[in-house]
């Protein structure tokens, strides 16, 4: 037998193992010992992440908030074709906001393709959006249950929860996902409303999906709550939007001293500048739109697939010692 196909057998028997086990207690589907699991085959080739990805400059494009990933240009790599998982979350039930689209859509995708059911919560203009996810989903054989509605309603909050654990039979994994972004180059030039909905979206909802949500959590469960390099170093022009992503820092890291009596996990995740719906609905001025990402060491954007293994990773029990904890990545520039 040559070394490949000695390889090749092995890997077999490991995919065979690893599917039997995740059927059973949903273990992660890594090899034991100092064997990675598919002992380097199917690995993406090694190449530079600068251009692995579209860089700027970005054509110009704007469209009405909330915005459609279906109509940008380039559109956004959500990891449609490209995520893999390996049952990491075989089982689980999650409920995620702004799943949708953006960086919600990615962990979407990778949830299901990780084994588990998913609910996603979305703005009724983001159907056509919402749509692909929930297709996406369901080709993965996993069910897909989507709750459109404004979370700025508190009952509403509630009533997405329930609607979420008694359509999925249970909740494991809370992702507070959605955001609220508009530029504004002044404070002078951001109302009393616009402010409040701001707040609204980014804190109150996280607050009030969070609370609807605890009394279902089992032990083991997780909770992520999206944040931003805006949390550490703030944009001139999102000074209403960056108070509020530093709020969920803290907001998560209290939480998980709290919730560490309950057995459950709470984590945050510090996106850099990614490439969504959101920038190109008013979350950016066009100058900065135009050349987004161009200021990182990685000379371009995120794009959201590259950032959904971080929210695998929060999600499964291989993190059972993480909480308090908050995950950048940001292309290398503004993170503490
Ligand atoms: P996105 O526009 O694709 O996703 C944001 C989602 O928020 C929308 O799809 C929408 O469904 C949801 N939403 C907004 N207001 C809502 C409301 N009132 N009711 C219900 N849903 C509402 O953009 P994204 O960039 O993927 O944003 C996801 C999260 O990532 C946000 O919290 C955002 O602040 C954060 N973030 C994004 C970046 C970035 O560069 N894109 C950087 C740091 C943090
Ligand atoms: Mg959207």
């Amino acid at each position: 037998m040559n070394p490949n196909e000695i390889s090749s057998s092995r890997r077999r028997l490991m995919q065979g193992a690893a599917v039997t086990l995740a059927a059973t207690v949903a273990a992660p589907a890594f090899a034991q010992g100092n064997q990675p699991a598919t002992l380097g085959a199917g690995a993406p080739p090694l190449g530079d992440p600068r251009s692995s990805y579209p860089k700027p400059p970005f054509k110009e494009q704007t469209q009405p908030w909330p915005g459609l990933a279906g109509k940008m240009e380039p559109r956004p790599d959500h990891g449609e074709t490209s995520y893999r998982g390996s049952n990491r979350l075989a089982g689980r039930k999650a409920l995620i906001t702004g799943g949708d689209s953006g960086i919600g859509r990615a962990a979407a995708i990778a949830y299901a393709r990780e084994g588990a059911d998913v609910a996603i919560n979305y703005l009724p203009d983001e159907e056509a959006d919402a749509r692909e996810v929930i297709d996406l989903i369901r080709k993965e054989g996993r069910q897909a249950v989507a709750i459109p509605g404004d979370i700025r309603d508190e009952a509403f909050c509630r009533d997405l929860v329930d609607k979420a654990v008694k359509a999925l039979g249970g909740l494991d994994i809370l992702v507070n996902n959605a955001g609220r972004q508009q530029s504004h180059d002044s404070i002078l030039d951001i109302t009393t409303e616009q402010f409040d909905w701001t707040l609204k979206t980014n804190l109150y909802a996280l607050f009030w999906i969070t609370k609807a949500a605890i009394p279902h959590l089992p032990e083991g469960a997780s909770i992520i709550n999206t944040a931003s390099v805006n949390a550490y170093d703030p944009s001139e022009n999102l000074v209403d939007y960056a108070l509020t992503k530093a709020a969920i820092v803290n907001f998560s890291k209290g939480l998980a001293k709290q919730m560490g009596k309950r057995g459950i996990r709470v984590n945050a995740v510090a996106p850099g500048p990614f490439w969504t719906a959101l920038q190109v609905s008013g979350g950016q001025t066009m100058e900065k739109l135009k050349q987004f990402g161009a200021d990182t060491p990685l000379e371009r954007p995120g794009q959201p697939a590259e950032i959904a293994p971080v929210y695998v990773l929060l999600a499964s029990t291989e993190s059972s010692y993480v909480t308090g904890q908050v995950y950048g990545a940001s292309g290398g520039k503004g993170q503490p």
